[in-house]
């Protein structure tokens, strides 16, 4: 789950991590109040769960309250890569003298977080990564020894911070790294941590994304979800307990157990097509929840036929199969749909589906050759 960069650098200040002052504006008017008390001088910055705001003209420097007000219902009227702007964080403006990059995440690769900094932050960290690796330093963290001392050191080192910066530098470090671990980040990014003018060390921008399997544990945090930045299909699966996450391939699949919804579109991807969605009805699917799950995949136009994936053990077939009637009397599919069915009750389901225009298929990979060999002939 996403944060908005003024509910993340809420978290730093928590965290005691040095950020600027500021307000969050949804009017105009608020912004221009924000930044009268701000001495007439901020920085008006779009709050969309997305980056590459200052890019999109979202973050707008402005030099009077009125410019404020101006600027801020230019903003407010902004749509940034399909999210619409809702609200402004006002922030005092800083003086730069040198952009920073500093982030956590979990390299799953190596089955740890790893800390990445570079002393060439700031909006053009991508391009830095690709044509000038070398700028960029990672570090493993060792989950169970968490961030040392001497591994803040040699950040510093690597990214030339000026010596008299470096105490507040591990203070910062080792607090981001405390917010990770606490919150049960997946990411926690300063880009750009600012040396100001006045030679102080200033996160000027916040990005935390937080684990969502444990969101349970921070009630708090959950409280913060934005679903503007969600894909509406995984909200509403979300809603009816069922696991979507969308895809871009054009086979929609409907399984239950997360497992054997991998294994599903592997073997589509192994066949040479892809999966339009994972989507896990999960435990006992009742043919409402089956009826939810073929309306999710549905209004996704990019799926062309689809593959039900059915192993019933506590599930029962004969349930899934009346959802599947049901479902497609309501939603009436213009896309074939091939069901393979096992387990419990799969007679019945059988008795249930026959007569209807559903194909049946007796093995996954007997169910994914005909689902893909009906998309090839319609395509
Ligand atoms: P992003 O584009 O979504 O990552 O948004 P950021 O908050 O990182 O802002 C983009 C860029 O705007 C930063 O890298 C800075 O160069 C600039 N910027 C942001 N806030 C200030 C500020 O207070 N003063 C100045 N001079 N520049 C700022
Ligand atoms: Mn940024």
């Amino acid at each position: 789950m996403k944060l908005h960069e003024y509910q993340s650098k809420n978290l730093f200040a928590k965290y005691s991590i040095p950020i600027p002052k500021g307000s969050i504006a949804t009017t105009s008017g608020e912004a221009r109040r924000i930044c009268e008390d701000l001495g007439g001088k901020a920085v008006i910055k779009a709050q969309v769960l997305t980056g590459g705001r200052g890019k999109a003209g979202g973050i707008r420097l402005v030099k009077s309250p009125e410019e404020a007000d101006e600027i801020t219902t230019l903003v407010l009227g902004m749509t940034i890569k399909g999210m619409p702007v809702r609200r402004v964080l006002v922030d005092e403006a800083i003086s730069i003298s040198k952009e920073i990059y500093l982030g956590i995440t979990n390299d799953r690769s190596i089955q740890r977080p790893v800390l990445i900094a570079s002393g060439s932050g700031g909006v053009e960290i991508e391009e830095v990564a690709i044509k000038m690796p070398e700028k960029i330093t990672r570090l493993d963290i060792d989950p169970l020894l968490g961030m040392r001392d001497y591994q803040i050191r040699d950040i510093a080192l690597t990214i030339d911070l000026p010596r008299n910066l470096w105490r507040a530098f591990g203070e910062t470090v080792y607090s981001l790294w405390r917010l990770y671990i606490e919150c049960d980040a997946t990411l926690a990014e300063i880009n750009p941590l600012v040396i100001t003018a006045d030679d102080r060390l200033v996160a000027l921008d916040a990005k935390i994304v937080i684990d969502e399997n444990a969101l349970f544990r921070h009630p708090d945090l959950a409280d913060l979800r934005d679903i503007d930045g969600e894909d509406p299909a995984e909200i509403a699966g979300r809603k009816f307990g069922i696991s979507f996450i969308k895809l871009d391939g054009r086979i929609g699949c409907m399984v239950n157990g997360a497992g054997l919804a991998m294994a599903t579109m592997d073997v589509i991807k192994f066949l040479g097509d892809s999966p339009a969605n994972f989507l896990d009805v999960g435990g006992g699917a009742s043919a409402e929840k089956v009826a939810a799950a073929l309306r999710l995949i549905l209004s996704d136009p990019n799926v062309k036929a689809i593959l039900v994936n059915i192993f019933g053990g506590i599930t029962r077939c004969d349930e899934v199969a009346k959802g599947l009637i049901s479902a497609c009397a309501e939603v009436k599919p213009n896309v074939p749909i091939v069901a393979r069915l096992v387990g419990t009750n799969a007679a019945e389901a059988q008795a249930i589906l026959a007569g209807s225009p559903l194909i049946f298929a007796d093995t996954l990979l007997d169910g994914a050759e005909k689902v893909i060999s009906m998309v090839r002939e319609t395509a």
